[in-house]
């Protein structure tokens, strides 16, 4: 007999950390991010700048940061699954936002109840990467 405890219960509220590579919009300040220029006689050409895509996505390094979800911004637990080998425990997730039976699969290291706790944990992980 085995008593399994999981960190989370169904219908907690999470928040998900990943390792990805953080992007920025940089609208283009040539055109006000219109993607066209208005030429003296009226006529309009796309910006030269953008190509008309009015600005343009940085890509910054590989980080961990929290994950943006739609509306609210968290996950609730819909689903859990604990395995348990001699060799190894393992305890993973599914999320009603984003599919409960088949959907994306969560560790429990990657969930966090708050989103100071997720921000801190990003944080540590990050400081102890390479060259950071
Ligand atoms: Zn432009």
């Amino acid at each position: 007999m085995a008593i399994i405890t999981t960190k989370y219960s169904l219908g907690d509220l999470v928040y998900l950390i990943r390792w990805n590579r953080r992007q920025d919009w940089e609208p283009c300040g040539f055109c006000a991010a219109e993607g066209t220029i208005t030429g003296a006689n009226r006529k309009k050409k796309s910006c030269p700048e953008c190509w008309g895509n009015k600005g343009k996505t940085t890509y910054h390094e590989m980080l961990w940061s929290i994950a943006s979800m739609p509306d609210s911004g968290h996950l609730t637990i819909g689903q859990y699954g604990f395995t348990k080998s001699r060799r190894q425990e393992e305890e993973r997730y599914m999320a009603e936002e984003t599919g409960v039976g088949s959907g994306s699969l969560y560790y429990v290291s990657d969930l966090w109840p708050s989103l100071e706790e997720a921000q801190a944990e990003c944080d540590r992980r990050n400081a102890e990467l390479p060259d950071a």
